[in-house]
């Protein structure tokens, strides 16, 4: 291949840059002509493209967000917006696409791939359910936001002898949820993966920790768990008399300075994937699985599924005694 394009797409996630960056530095080395596309999908379809060097993507490895911004394009994933994807890949002489996203992005590119433009995905998503992968990019960085903004509002719980019911993100899945509550030892840990129950998953537990002289509490509710978390804070008091606060962490979680981890995980994965775009090989996604990084094939990825670890729900709870 002599011209690739790089796109970040979906929700971005810190550590996307230092993917970029290696993306951008392995094509030139290996003299291929690398765009950066503009707002993912979008770019795609519109030749909003920057032809990047080894200089465009420095001093970017330490910072949040994505240079190359990104979107949720609605027209892509139409007939019309993907044949105008398709063209104006084959009007620039784009003849292989790195896509960097959540699996909603890997469908986009699956569905390119098919059409001729092979693509290999870089799994970036801070909520870390991707099912082929046991990470991806800004997962570490966000659950390390998370753990620094819940420990401040543990002091101020504890000061106040409060109970503080914090919502992460994670609208399908409870890894977020799970390995930040273990992280700020959380007294209880809900999940979209367990239905929920106030009296046995919240009520139950803080009378038994109330019982071994415990005054303040925290509660972490992952998005995907249909409740209110200010109703939910409203009702903990009511029943237990604890004065209860409640705080939906939103977008804070998305950005800041991605950690050592998200950076060499991103920096090794982008390298690969253009490897393997070097070898003329498409149609894949990138993961790592036990610390290594390994490919496998789109369609097999998309069809994965993974489960969260019901093992370390339990150990979360009997250690929240
Ligand atoms: P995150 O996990 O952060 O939400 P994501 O990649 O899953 O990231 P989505 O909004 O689901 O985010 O998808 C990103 C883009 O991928 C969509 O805006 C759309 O352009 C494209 N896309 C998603 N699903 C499909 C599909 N089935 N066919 C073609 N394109 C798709």
């Amino acid at each position: 291949m002599k011209t690739i394009a790089v796109l970040t797409s979906g929700g971005d996630a810190p550590g996307m840059n230092a993917a970029v960056r290696a993306v951008v530095r392995t094509a030139c080395k290996n003299g291929i002509k690398v765009y950066g596309v503009i707002r993912g999908y979008n770019g795609l379809i519109n030749g909003d493209f920057i032809e990047m060097d080894l200089r465009s993507v420095s001093d970017i490895i330490n910072r949040g967000g994505t240079i190359l911004y990104s979107a949720r394009s609605v027209e892509f994933a139409t007939e019309e917006g993907m044949r105008k994807a398709i063209r104006t890949c084959q009007e620039w002489g784009i003849e292989g696409v790195v896509v960097i996203g959540g699996d909603g992005s890997f469908r986009g590119a699956r569905d390119l791939s098919e059409r001729g433009i092979p693509c290999v995905g870089i799994p970036g998503t801070i909520d870390n359910d991707i099912a082929c992968c046991d990470y991806t990019i800004g997962y570490d960085t966000c659950l390390n936001t998370i753990m620094e903004m819940v420990d401040r509002l543990r002091d101020t719980s504890e000061s106040h002898d409060r109970c503080t019911v914090v919502e992460v993100m994670g609208r399908r899945a409870g890894y977020l949820a799970l390995n930040a509550g273990i992280a700020v030892g959380a007294t209880a840990i809900l999940i979209p993966e367990i239905p929920f129950d106030i009296e046995k998953h919240v009520i139950e537990r803080m009378e038994s920790t109330q019982r071994t002289g415990k005054k303040h509490f925290i509660i972490i509710v992952a998005e995907g768990v249909n409740v209110d978390v200010h109703e939910l804070a409203k009702e903990i008091e009511a029943r237990t008399g604890v004065e209860s606060r409640s705080m939906t962490l939103g977008h804070v979680q998305r950005g800041g300075y991605a950690t050592v981890k998200d950076r060499v995980m991103a920096t090794r994965m982008g390298n690969y994937a253009v490897k393997l775009l070097m070898d003329n090989i498409g149609n894949r996604v990138v993961a790592a699985q036990k610390e290594e990084v390994v490919d496998y094939d789109i369609f097999e990825a998309l069809n994965m599924s993974k489960s969260i670890d019901l093992e370390l729900y339990d150990i979360a709870h009997e250690v929240s005694i």
